[in-house]
């Protein structure tokens, strides 16, 4: 064969732990779906994205700052992270900027596991957290959720067993939308072996009520909060979100993250955003008004929707297969959803909550879909 017509795995030699890794697709994205199908989605309410956009103000420092594009963003994040540090009452050097929580979660796990380190998760949790470890070479310790919440307990349990120097739990939770109150998430903190980082996503934390969200009590703690413009603040095409992390982790990140990878219209926006809090307010109270409308219509197929923290619900579908049947047949009808992986959470498909045009056209759709399944 000449070198040219090798497959790639004979040309290259990739790391171990990279030529190890099966391909993998953490998430089929809606383009690709409508590149499959040949058409446009109708409703793209399957990845929790904000369908109410982002704030007027924001939207308007993005454009601005679009024309300054020529230039490299704050590397520092300098105006963004004071003003969060602002927010949550504590100091700048303890809030790390990236693109993203997905961004963030990588540079956690790269910061703290070599090849073979024990890491402890929820069997079925959001994804990305799993495909970093997996992709520096961590081994993944999961425990089942259990009614419909991730086991405290369990995670609890298996830590102290493992003693894993990360322990990733989501609080609002995604894929079912519940939470767990602060003192539980303070105990379970408390508890760890010494050693261990709890990686507190709170990706949700806009929705979800004042007691489930722990205080950023980082000096003391061995807690990292994770934060997310792409939800309430409708920023996810922006990428950017941050951490509050003691002091020492953010000056590790600092070691290895990509300085230049927070735009600056991501940047801007962020900031305009953070200081329009009676938008993201509406659209907090829109999206509860919407989770209630879905609650009702559950009842009227003779279903419940699982009480939800986040924009999102989990439509009890009765069984994984009814429910793959469900996410396809809305499919067919142009409507993204998503379900969770695993049983018995994958019972239910998992349906963002948008403005209520698109609340009523979704309801139709569903009512239409399920007698087809
Ligand atoms: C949406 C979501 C994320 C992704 O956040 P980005 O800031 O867009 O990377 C992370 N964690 C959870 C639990 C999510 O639901």
């Amino acid at each position: 064969m000449s070198s040219q017509n090798r497959p790639m795995h004979d040309r290259w030699s990739f790391s171990q732990i990279v030529g190890a890794l099966p391909p993998s697709v953490p998430f089929v994205p809606p383009e690709a779906l409508e590149r499959r199908m040949g058409r446009a989605l109708r409703l793209r309410v399957g990845a929790n994205e904000s369908n109410f956009g982002a704030s007027p103000r924001a939207r308007a420092a993005m454009r601005e700052a679009a024309d300054g594009i020529h230039w490299y963003g704050d590397p520092e994040g300098y105006a963004l992270r004071e003003a969060l540090a602002q927010k949550h009452g504590v100091h700048s050097s303890e809030i790390a900027l990236g693109s993203g929580i997905d961004d963030l979660l990588g540079l956690f796990v790269r910061l703290f596991i070599n090849p073979g380190d024990p890491v402890v998760t929820s069997l079925g949790a959001y994804p990305t957290f799993n495909y970093h470890v997996e992709g520096y070479g961590g081994l993944l310790h999961t425990v089942p959720y259990r009614d419909d919440c991730e086991d405290l307990q369990a995670l609890d349990e298996i830590a102290r067993r493992k003693e894993p120097k990360l322990v990733y739990v989501a609080n609002p939770d995604n894929p079912m939308g519940t939470w767990h109150h602060r003192e539980a998430l303070a105990a379970l903190a408390a508890n760890l072996p010494e050693r261990s980082v709890l990686l507190l996503d709170e990706a949700y934390a806009d929705f979800a009520p004042e007691e489930a969200l722990l205080n950023p009590d980082v000096n003391g703690a061995r807690v990292v909060h994770l934060r997310t413009f792409s939800k309430a603040h409708g920023m996810a095409g922006a990428r950017i979100g941050y951490a509050i992390a003691p002091r020492a982790l953010v000056e590790g990140l600092d070691k290895i993250r990509n300085h230049f990878g927070i735009n600056r219209v991501a940047l801007a926006g962020a900031l305009a955003s953070l200081g329009d809090v009676s938008y993201i307010d509406s659209v907090v109270a829109d999206v509860e008004l919407g989770k209630e409308e879905y609650a009702r219509l559950a009842q009227s197929l003779g279903t419940r929707t699982v009480p939800s923290a986040t924009n999102f619900v989990a439509l009890d579908v009765g069984s994984g297969t009814r429910a793959r049947a469900l996410v396809g047949a809305l499919l067919e009808r142009g409507v993204f959803v998503r379900m969770p992986s695993v049983a018995p959470l994958d019972r239910c498909i998992r349906i963002t909550v948008g403005p209520a045009p698109e609340r009523a056209l979704l309801a139709d759709e569903v009512r239409t879909a399920w007698q087809e399944v």
